[in-house]
């Protein structure tokens, strides 16, 4: 800890690895610093589904830049990724009118419409089951368990010094203070996800940030055929904003919850990716609260896997893990506000950092480093706390 840096990033996650990638593709000494012993958040519990296409306004341009830095640092940091696109399936008309509206938005290069048959071919759901659907084409996937861990080990052959199970207590200009002594750093970026309310209370009250937290399953099922790409359905359709602000979303939204009040409840988003190995990562529910309960119902698993055996047709389901995700969520989609001066803090505030975070990262190492005005804070964010 006896080296000066020239950032200093609090958390191991995605967000923090992005902007250690930002400051070493700029030539700047980077130091990170996790209270865990290696990445274990939000960041390897996810679907590694890079939903570029679904994001709309300041979340489409960081998933735009997020994407060409996805696609450089796989082959250096050699984890897989494919350009595998995104399927949707439409099991319902409003659900096909949702996607034509927002072919009509986006153009017929980045939003494909699907005939059954076609959907059919890309990913094996049942037949019968899909009206239609549509393929985007941008959109990228990963493997959550390998993806962030392989850009921390790239990072760390390439001089960024980790300290782990170093826990911050706090963090002021130039200094970051921790469980194992200081820090020396001329910048800071606080990238802790929903713990934002740990460290910066005032910061995480003022933009309404809770937890959300998310139960997932890995599974096994005797598909007949892979899933070319991550499959997203109707419930995903009112979730991102660029398909949830169609005008036909609103309608989708009060059947799905009249039809399938218990899913509905459960605030879920039925979607699926499968990993190289052939597993599938199979979610999600959300629910929020300043603390998430820890005790997952059962009942919550049984509807997915309910569902799962209906779009897929299969009668056999093996589970092989359960576990809990959370995420920082609030009313904006990101957070990045500035306590002190060289000091940001920098949260996703929703669950697309897979997605977005790589770019949002790139985007505050500039403004950071660049001597600009602060153009990613909120006017009024410099002093705020
Ligand atoms: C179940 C689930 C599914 C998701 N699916 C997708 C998806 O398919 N696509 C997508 O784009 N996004 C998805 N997301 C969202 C995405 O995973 C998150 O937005 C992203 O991983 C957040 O990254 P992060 O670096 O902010 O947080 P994290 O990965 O949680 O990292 C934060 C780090 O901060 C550390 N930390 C916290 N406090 C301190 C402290 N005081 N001192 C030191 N270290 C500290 C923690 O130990 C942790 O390592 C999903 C999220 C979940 C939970």
């Amino acid at each position: 800890m006896g080296r000066h840096y020239d950032l200093a990033v609090v958390g191991a996650g995605i967000v923090g690895l992005g902007h250690a990638v930002a400051a070493l593709r700029r030539g700047l000494t980077v130091a990170v610093v996790d209270r865990a012993s290696s990445v274990n958040g939000a960041s390897v519990r996810n679907f590694g589904h890079l939903c570029i296409t679904g994001q709309e306004g300041e979340a489409r341009a960081y998933a735009e830049l997020a994407r060409e830095l996805w696609l450089t640092l796989a082959p250096e940091a050699g984890f897989w990724l494919r350009e595998s696109g995104t399927v949707v399936v439409a099991r319902a008309d409003d659900e096909l009118a949702v996607l034509e509206e927002f072919r009509e938005r986006r153009g017929g290069h980045g939003v494909r419409i699907l005939t059954p048959a076609e959907a059919r071919e890309r990913v094996p759901v049942a037949d019968g089951v899909a009206l239609g659907g549509a393929f985007l084409p941008s959109d990228l996937q990963v493997d959550p368990r390998e993806a962030a861990v392989a850009i921390m080990r790239w990072l760390d052959a390439h001089g960024v010094d980790f300290f782990w199970q170093t826990a911050v207590v706090g963090v002021e200009t130039g200094t970051v203070h921790t469980t194992r002594g200081r820090v020396a750093a001329d910048t800071v970026v606080v990238a802790v996800n929903h713990d934002v309310d740990q460290l910066f209370p005032g910061i995480a009250e003022a933009h309404g940030i809770q937890r959300c937290g998310l139960d997932m399953m890995l599974v096994e099922a005797a598909l007949d055929q892979p899933l070319s790409a991550p499959l997203l359905t109707g419930w995903s359709l009112v979730r991102y904003a660029g398909f949830a602000h169609t005008p036909s979303a609103a309608a989708l939204r009060e059947r799905l919850a009249a039809e399938q009040p218990a899913l509905a409840a459960m605030d879920v988003n039925q979607m699926y990716t499968q990993r190289p190995d052939g597993t599938l990562v199979v979610g999600d529910t959300h629910y929020r609260g300043a603390d998430v309960t820890p005790f997952q119902p059962e009942e919550a698993f049984a509807l997915l896997l309910e569902q799962t055996r209906e779009l897929f047709g299969v009668s056999e389901l093996r589970v092989r893990e359960r576990w809990q995700g959370v995420y920082a969520s609030a009313p904006e989609e990101f957070l990045v506000a500035a306590p002190a001066p060289d000091v940001r803090v920098v949260s996703v505030t929703t669950g697309i950092g897979m997605t977005t975070g790589l770019g949002l990262a790139d985007r505050v190492v500039d403004e950071l480093f660049s001597g600009a005005p602060g153009s990613l804070l909120p006017a009024g964010a410099a002093r705020a706390r």
